[in-house]
């Protein structure tokens, strides 16, 4: 395995060269470019940060002529206006994910469960599913962490995007959300055969890795949805009836999960519900839940089978 990065040392610019075509800016959001398809995956959580990787794009003559975003989270699409003010690129978006974009109020009731965001999206966005993309990039359907959501193979390399999160990330926020955590955990099984033969593997977040890490980190992933499931499992037998507010509340306390602001427990509590949707479809589980109002009360109802 070569070491990374790869070939640096010949740029005098933050990006990293990872083959002949692929270039990743790495930032709080990596974002990638193709250089010879004028391609940006992603631009960044700002204005500022999609200035800073067009900035160095430019000055290794990429000149940006489509921007793909992996879904619709702000961290993936904060620098979408200034990017197409200052190259006038088309943006594509999986269709569902455009429609989150522009449609925010929705999004928002969808990522949080109150609708927290408000705002409109100034430039137009196509349909990714209207591109041909062959002899240019693979994409795929990485759905599961948000409805649409996508990555790509190009070269040896696979970005990811928010598939997985780093170690270091699982440890701080304990339930990493995602929207469908039964269709992560399927696209979680299905990458560690994706990586197996490329060189570099691209996470959303965090560093470059070559397949052996990435396969431990998305071990890491699947495991910690695994114990995540048990442990609501687990907390959901201990009583026949609860309050929906009783039960976030204790598998919140029993996971440890620090809520640093409203914002922070919504997503949390919206994680926590996926676990709670995938055990409600589940046949195979010791239990079956369903759901009421009793006296203006939301009320989570367990049958031990
Ligand atoms: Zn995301």
């Amino acid at each position: 395995m070569p070491e990374l990065p790869l070939a640096k040392q010949e740029l005098n610019t933050m990006l990293i060269k990872l083959s002949d075509d692929a270039y990743l800016f790495p930032g709080r959001t990596n974002m990638m470019f193709i250089k010879s398809q004028g391609i940006m995956i992603d631009t960044g959580i700002s204005e500022d940060a999609s200035r800073k990787a067009l900035r160095d794009a430019i000055s290794e003559n990429i000149s940006v002529k489509l921007v793909i975003n992996t879904h619709h989270h702000i961290d993936h699409v904060g620098g979408n206006s200034y990017v197409v003010k200052k190259t006038n690129a088309t943006v594509a978006m999986n269709k569902i994910e455009k429609f989150l974009l522009q449609n925010a109020l929705i999004s928002s009731l969808l990522d949080l469960g109150y609708p927290l965001v408000e705002g409109s999206i100034t430039y137009s966005i196509e349909n990714l599913e209207d591109i041909d993309f062959t002899n240019v990039i693979k994409v795929i359907n990485l759905s599961g962490h948000s409805p649409g959501m996508i990555g790509f193979i190009h070269d040896d390399v696979v970005f990811t995007s928010d598939l997985f999160f780093s170690t270091d990330v699982l440890s701080k926020y304990v339930i990493p959300f995602h929207i469908d955590v039964e269709k992560t955990l399927m696209k979680l099984n299905e990458a560690k055969s994706i990586i197996r033969d490329k060189l570099y593997v691209v996470p959303s977040h965090g560093p470059v890795m070559n397949p052996s890490l990435a396969d431990d980190v998305i071990e890491a992933n699947i495991s910690r949805i695994l114990f995540v499931k048990s442990k609501i499992t687990e907390i959901l037998a201990m009583r026949p009836t609860w309050t929906y507010e009783e039960l976030i509340r204790l598998i919140m306390d029993s996971l440890g999960i620090k809520q640093e602001n409203g914002r922070q427990f919504l997503l949390n509590r919206r994680a926590i519900e996926s676990y709670l949707g995938w055990l409600q479809r589940e046949d195979s589980i010791s239990i079956k839940i369903s759901i009421k109002i009793e006296r203006s009360n939301l009320v989570v109802n367990v049958n031990k089978l």
